[in-house]
């Protein structure tokens, strides 16, 4: 009976230890603690100053510039978070840029954009088909405001929350027939040498069967015979000193929930490495677009708990952003969204808040564009979304953008 039981025990130890062996590069998180709709919003620092941040000197061109996109954030969503965090009366980190504008998002054959088609404008400044990414609607590739920034030498970031391969990332730096082909996407995003890619997916970078390419090919050893370091866990992130980095935590989306990094964690982290290293290499600048990806996905469930929660977790990374363009003077920084999704409406009253969705998919609403920063002026009035990566690569002096891919 006592050998059974150190039999039993050494079985036990055995199958503890079994899933750090088979770890490497295949292991996810435990499922999260919280509940995606859970009400307990009590990572989220307030803005202390509730005023606008001051007017700068619009005449200058901007160093850098921080691109940060809520996906399907429409404007009550900004209210609602409002609403749920600083009161009515209060200013979330985004609304305190002293430059606002309002921005159409339709697609080439739709009134309601997808992220696909959003991001494809939002990346290259071209107006597309739903579904599409980096190809216009006769098919030409764009280079994205990303590369395009890569060719003049500067450094570039892609920060996300969902897979880095999803459909607001990719067009930054992939051109692709249809938004799921993931595969492809992480492939062309690493061979495009983007400096920093943070995120979840790291399915799309493993070979069968740990992961889902067919090609044999295992991105994350290619990556790291390339000289990135390659993280999983926040405890690498906090510690990342140089670049390139491919921090994928999550094998498919990002839980959101720790131990994972927060959007504002890898925020902060590659902001810290990017000035870094364009101060020391006297490069030009950096480029650098971050994603809240799951504000989307609040909408799409008509979830009003997750999406206070998911917005005041995109609105943390925002924070992250503006703290750093403060101290550094010569970055713009850009608050958008792709699209609204749910048909988001707000009545009730001060203390019993009444928020109710009108779809379950995406709505043809706009939505706000908040800019802070040198150059921020330019993004004030009434946009299309086809217009923001043409603004910044006016401000950065490229000649002739859009860029089709002829090669
Ligand atoms: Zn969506």
């Amino acid at each position: 009976m006592k050998e059974l039981k150190v039999l039993l025990g050494v079985v036990f130890c055995a199958l503890l230890v079994l899933p750090v062996w088979a770890k490497e590069d295949v292991w996810d998180y435990p499922a999260p603690e919280g509940d995606r709709n859970q009400r307990d919003v009590s990572f989220y620092e307030a803005p202390v100053d509730q005023g606008h941040l001051p007017h700068v000197d619009y005449t200058v061109p901007p160093r850098n510039v921080i691109l940060l996109i809520g996906d399907g954030m429409g404007f009550n969503f900004v209210t609602l978070a409002r609403l749920a965090s600083v009161g009515a009366d209060g200013r979330l980190h985004m609304e305190r840029p002293p430059v606002t504008g309002i921005m159409r998002t339709h697609s080439a054959n739709n009134l309601v954009t997808d992220s696909a088609a959003a991001a494809t404008a939002l990346a290259t400044g071209v107006r597309t088909d739903n579904r599409w990414i980096g190809i216009g609607p006769d098919g030409t590739h764009y280079k994205s405001i990303l590369r395009v920034a890569q060719d003049h030498d500067y450094r570039t970031a892609l920060v996300v929350d969902v897979t880095i391969s999803h459909a607001t990332p990719a067009p930054f730096a992939a051109n692709v027939e249809n938004r799921n082909w993931q595969i492809s996407i992480a492939q062309q995003q690493f061979e495009n040498r983007v400096d920093i890619l943070m995120g979840g997916g790291r399915q799309y970078f493993l070979p069968e069967p740990q992961g889902q390419r067919k090609d044999e090919r295992n991105l994350l050893d290619e990556a790291r015979e390339a000289g990135y370091s390659v993280i999983f866990s926040r405890e690498q992130l906090l510690a990342q000193d140089s670049l390139p980095v491919l921090g994928l935590f999550a094998h498919n989306h990002m839980t959101t929930f720790a131990p994972e990094p927060t959007l504002a964690e890898m925020t902060r982290t590659s902001l810290g490495l990017l000035s870094q290293s364009v101060a020391s290499e006297e490069r030009p600048g950096f480029f650098m677009m971050v994603e809240g990806g799951q504000i989307d996905w609040a909408g799409h469930a008509n979830e009003t708990d997750r999406a206070i929660r998911q917005m005041l977790l995109f609105d943390m990374a925002v924070k992250e952003a503006l703290e750093f363009a403060q101290e550094d003077g010569n970055t713009l920084v850009i608050v958008t969204a792709d699209h609204e999704t749910g048909g988001l409406m707000i009545r009730g009253n001060f203390d019993n808040v009444n928020a109710s969705w009108h779809t379950g998919g995406h709505s043809a609403a706009d939505v706000p564009i908040y800019a802070y920063g040198p150059g921020a002026l330019h993004f004030a009035g009434t946009r299309d979304i086809t217009e923001i990566p043409r603004i910044i690569a006016d401000l950065w002096e490229f000649e002739d953008f859009p860029v089709a891919i002829t090669e």
